[in-house]
């Protein structure tokens, strides 16, 4: 299905599930009741299927260029089950890790062990409850260990896109510190596009999905529901259940405006849960160079970063860089996350050329050389976006059970997916989000009999 074509007729129907959002975990939930035989229908607020799967190609890229979603954290088989079943190009990142300011480099031989040295102390356990910041501030390890605590800041900050003194202790201690899981440090991405995989999952069920459709009232009793929609194709669905996907920022009860939803009635269980999660904040840009940005550095530098892969920078906007290794290409992604991508938010025209200028302090760069060199920026605003207002969830204190009760269903007619809802520690990650999808749908299946 090409991924902006389908507006289809007013979706004023009656089928046996809808389906709401077509992000990976809708469209997985959506295909998956289809092959069993379960009418479906998906609605979508956006012009487009893949949500936070978002691929933008530019003539000028050798390499698609991701807004969203990039890399295959882990595992991730439900991921490499569809590049395999598509025949998409998935590989391998191994380079090297770096750590820079002001143009000082060090090699980060260490990364996932410093990690683990301070992440590793949270307490899966942890009665109350509390920040990660209570357990940083105790200062574990001492005076050995302070550069550890600050990585571990940075990783928490960066890679939860979470503010440490609200993400929960028990949830970083359950499942949000991939130092202590070696097989959850690999990673991979597919290098034609990630939107491939919300494609295939969206391939058999295409004439169902209603794009441009925005929901926003769900009635519902036991066995029944009735969205309300407008947009596209305003108008209201019957069906005997509901798989809500939608990212957990629009199920805040205060959620106002595009996206949020109004449940009749009310779903407090629902509601409580969300509470306990917050909406990571990111900002991610792209810089496309007019050639690999290790050619624009000394010959000793080219020699050390010929196979970098991360460079976490300090004293910047944008402190996060990775390149496309172990593809060549003029493409670099800067990225923030936690309290810097919220401060970029305050400026949001800024974004691009500080993101440049972070580039250059942390590599040493001359600022306007690099400039010179700058082809296009890319940028999507995700705290901006009202259909998904961030980035991904996190836990926050009292908040590491809130995955579990969102997925479970609501009186058999109410189901909930998308990556917070994963109970099994992959929340922010694609291939959590199609699991979810498939959890929900196998509920729903088991629901109706
Ligand atoms: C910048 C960024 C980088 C990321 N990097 C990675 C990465 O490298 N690896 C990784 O595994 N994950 C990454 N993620 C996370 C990953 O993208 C998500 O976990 C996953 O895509 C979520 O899928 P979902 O189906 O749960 O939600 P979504 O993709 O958000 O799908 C929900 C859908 O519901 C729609 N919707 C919302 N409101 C309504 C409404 N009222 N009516 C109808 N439709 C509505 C939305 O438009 C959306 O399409 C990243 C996310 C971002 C933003």
């Amino acid at each position: 299905m090409p991924e902006r074509a389908r507006r289809t007729s007013s979706p004023n129907t009656r089928t046996d599930v809808v389906v709401i959002g077509a992000g990976v975990a809708g469209l997985a939930a959506a295909r998956q009741l289809d092959d069993v035989g379960v009418r479906v229908l998906v609605l979508e607020g956006r012009d487009r299927i893949g949500g936070r799967v978002y691929t933008h190609r530019d003539a000028r890229s050798v390499l698609p260029i991701e807004l969203g979603a990039e890399f295959l954290h882990g595992d991730a088989p439900q991921v490499r089950d569809i590049a395999d079943a598509a025949g998409l190009i998935a590989v391998e990142i191994s380079g090297s890790r770096w750590r820079a300011a002001h143009g000082r480099l060090t090699r980060d031989v260490d990364f996932w062990a410093g990690l683990d040295r301070v992440l590793g102390k949270a307490d899966p356990k942890r009665a109350p409850d509390r920040p990660l910041s209570a357990l940083l501030a105790e200062r574990p390890g001492g005076h050995r260990f302070a550069d550890a605590r600050t990585l571990a800041r940075e990783f928490v900050e960066g890679f939860h896109a979470a503010e440490v003194d609200r993400i929960s202790e028990r949830a970083i201690a359950e499942g949000g510190n991939p130092a202590a899981e070696p097989e959850s440090q690999r990673i991979g991405r597919i290098i034609t596009g990630y939107d491939a995989v919300p494609t295939w999952l969206a391939s058999p069920i295409a004439s169902r999905v209603h794009l441009g459709t925005i929901a926003h009232t769900i009635e519902w009793t036991p066995g029944r529901v009735s969205v309300h929609t407008r947009g596209a194709s305003a108008g209201i669905v019957q069906a005997q259940a509901a798989v809500v996907t939608l990212p957990v920022s629009l199920l805040h009860a205060n959620a106002r405006g595009r996206g949020a939803i109004r449940f009749t009635p009310e779903v407090d269980t629902i509601r409580d849960a969300a509470a306990g999660v917050a909406m990571g904040q990111v900002q991610r840009v792209g810089v496309l160079l007019d050639r690999p940005l290790v050619e624009l550095l000394g010959e000793r530098r080219q020699r050390q970063l010929e196979d970098a892969t991360f460079l976490m920078g300090r004293g910047v906007d944008v402190p996060v860089w990775w390149t496309s290794f172990p593809v060549r290409s003029g493409l670099v992604i800067g990225w923030a996350g936690g309290p810097s991508a919220i401060a970029l938010g305050r400026v949001p025209r800024e974004i691009p050329s500080r993101a440049i200028v972070s580039l250059a302090d942390t590599l040493g760069l001359d600022r306007r050389t690099l400039r010179r060199h700058v082809v296009a920026t890319f940028h999507h605003d995700w705290c901006g976006d009202p259909f998904a207002r961030g980035a991904y969830s996190y836990a926050l204190v009292g908040g590491s059970d809130a995955a579990a009760t969102l997925s479970r269903p609501v009186r058999r007619t109410l189901f909930f997916a998308g990556e917070a809802t994963d109970a099994e520690g992959r929340t922010g990650t694609v291939h959590g989000a199609i699991a979810t999808g498939r959890r929900a749908a196998t509920q729903v299946a088991r629901a109706l009999g």
